[in-house]
């Protein structure tokens, strides 16, 4: 009988945490600028990165700053299906102006990032975030991480249905430890807790245990025709099947993940498949069931191989729906043969079925902040203060401004548009697709610019298919700095990876519908060159597109091979 094999050191931390506390208080009371190996790890699972600003650490080692380097935290709140309301905004912009980089981001799973945070204000940063009734507790970390949802605030049943899934799924799978509540929202001059509705910690995690998950695990919930949380890239994702106007049941899609190592061959980025259909009232039963298969039996001695997609993978899908089957405690049925037809992008002005409307705006990137004459933060404070909509953030990184009456949609266009904000339909259908992880200058894994270099590399795009004739063609591209994938490269019509420093790796023949792999198209393409590798493809997509074929659905007909035959001669 072989040797069980060696677990990952994460493992150890996890293990000998009490529960994630470690020794994160003490590190919290000194006076280092940033945390142990071990105290990283512990954080994540509060929702926080240890960070520095790669664009200074020279300065910073000239310098003399301990350990070389400018630390900082970025603080990653989690809110499911991207609600939150106009007050919890306004704190949020407080925040990144007193003790932020004066910068917020709307990340790409419906969640917000304050980043620059110095460790002497990670403390006040977390209790702050908790007092406005939201938290970064399991934003990362080997938990579950924010519950995505399609975000429209459509007034219908099924609609309602699918976004009531989300935040029960997002409350039953959340981490039941004290140690958040201890180190975060204890009032340091009282010793009160101050948590809303906390009660006594507790530390017992029936769901997860004391070592948690053997990796990050990721749910969304959505529609056939409002694929806008993702449902293939996710390790669980919940596709609502709805009859006469309400939720039937939900096919389970499991072992999507993007993530990957190119250099080692057992890592890929997959899409989820379909395990099985399950009624309304068995959805929380069944996602517990699947994710404690996970807990039981995915990797934990090779964190590159710990996603529950690659368990999938060794068992093949048979033999995991019976361990869920046996964790549910019965038989599940077969899915359903219901395809997914659609990605709302929810951007615009919309009526929302109860005579009051909604507007998507695009946030290029995520990013919400002032600068020259755009000044979306600004503008945000005002539309916070004076109409108080409640709010969505989009899995596209966008926002979305809820009941509002006919009277203030004039008030709302004047407020974006007098601090220079574009309306929706004043960008690009390119630009409007596009969205980017934040790599350089903070994360620690980038290898490339993203988030800096998209909106230039969009500037050339869009005049390329202005020339072209093609400025109305509807195709995602996403771009990210490494092979992480944080942005979700890998089912879009165009990815753009990271590969080494200024060059990419090209991804072609996804779709908005995010049910299938693209393909590489090139490797270790110059920055400088994304648009002239691109420009022969869209040539041909003009000249031998069928019907109203898309983009995606072009490259994916034609091949990597085909196209490179006609393309790059
Ligand atoms: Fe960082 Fe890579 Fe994620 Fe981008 S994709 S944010 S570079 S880990």
């Amino acid at each position: 009988m072989s040797e069980p094999a060696k677990l990952s050191a994460v493992e150890a931390i996890k293990t000998d945490s009490n529960f994630l506390r470690g020794d994160i208080a003490e590190q919290l009371a000194n006076d280092q600028p940033n945390f142990s190996k071990d105290g990283i790890q512990l954080l994540k699972h509060h929702g926080t990165y240890e960070q520095d600003d790669r664009d200074r650490r020279k300065e910073a080692k000239a310098s003399g700053a301990p350990g070389g380097r400018y630390y900082s935290y970025m603080v990653r709140s989690a809110i499911p299906g991207g609600k939150l309301t106009s007050k919890q905004l306004l704190e949020q912009l407080d925040l990144c102006d007193e003790i932020g980089n004066t910068t917020l981001r709307i990340t790409t799973r419906q969640g917000l990032q304050l980043h620059g945070i110095l460790k002497e204000n990670l403390h006040q940063c977390i209790r702050r975030i908790n007092e406005s009734q939201l938290t970064t507790l399991a934003a990362c970390g080997d938990v579950s991480r924010n519950v995505m949802c399609s975000p429209s605030p459509y007034r219908n049943r099924v609609y309602d249905e699918v976004q009531q899934l989300a935040d029960e799924l997002a409350k039953k799978l959340a981490p039941q430890t004290g140690a958040y509540h201890e180190l975060w929202l204890t009032n340091n001059e009282t010793g009160e807790k101050t948590l809303e509705g906390g009660g006594a910690p507790q530390d017992v995690e029936p769901l997860y245990g004391p070592t948690y998950l053997p990796r990050k695990f990721k749910l969304g919930v959505g529609l056939p025709g409002d694929n806008s949380a993702d449902l293939y890239s996710q390790d669980i994702g919940m596709l609502a099947i709805s009859e006469n106007g309400q939720v039937v049941g939900y096919n389970v899609l499991v072992g999507g993940g993007f993530g990957n190592t190119p250099s080692n061959k057992k890592t890929s980025p997959m899409v989820g498949q379909p395990l099985c259909f399950v009624p309304p009232q068995a959805g929380v039963d069944v996602c517990k069931a699947v994710m404690k298969v996970q807990r039981d039996f995915g990797n934990r001695a090779d964190r590159k191989v710990a996603r529950m997609k690659y368990l999938i993978r060794d068992w093949g899908l048979d033999r995991f729906k019976q361990k869920v089957e046996e964790y549910y405690g019965e038989g599940l049925e077969t899915p359903r043969p219901v395809p997914v037809d659609g990605h709302d992008d929810a951007m615009g002005w919309r009526e929302q079925g109860d005579g009051r409307w909604f507007y998507g705006l695009n946030v290029e990137n995520g990013r919400v902040k002032d600068e020259g004459d755009f000044k979306l933060k600004t503008a945000l404070r005002e539309i916070c203060t004076t109409l108080a909509p409640p709010l969505r953030l989009t899995p596209h990184q966008g926002l979305i401004f809820c009941d509002l009456d006919e009277a203030d949609k004039p008030k709302l266009e004047l407020i974006l548009k007098s601090h220079g904000v574009p309306l929706t339909d004043e960008i690009s259908s390119a630009r409007r697709w596009s969205m980017a992880c934040p790599a350089l200058p903070l994360c620690g894994l980038a290898i490339t610019e993203s988030e800096r270099f998209l909106p230039t590399l969009m500037d050339q795009i869009d005049a390329m298919v202005a020339e072209l004739g093609l400025g109305d063609e509807v195709f995602t591209t996403r771009m990210t700095g490494c092979p992480n994938g944080c942005a979700r490269p890998y089912n879009s019509d165009i990815g753009l990876v990271g590969k080494a420093k200024g060059k990419y790796t090209l991804l072609l023949g996804g779709s908005p519908l995010g049910h299938r792999l693209n393909f590489i198209y090139k490797d270790m393409v110059p920055a400088d060159d994304v648009v002239t590798t691109l420009k022969p493809v869209f040539e041909q997509f003009k000249a031998e597109r069928t019907g109203g074929e898309s983009f995606g659905d072009f490259c994916a007909r034609l091949g990597k091979d085909t196209l490179l035959e006609k393309c790059d001669g």
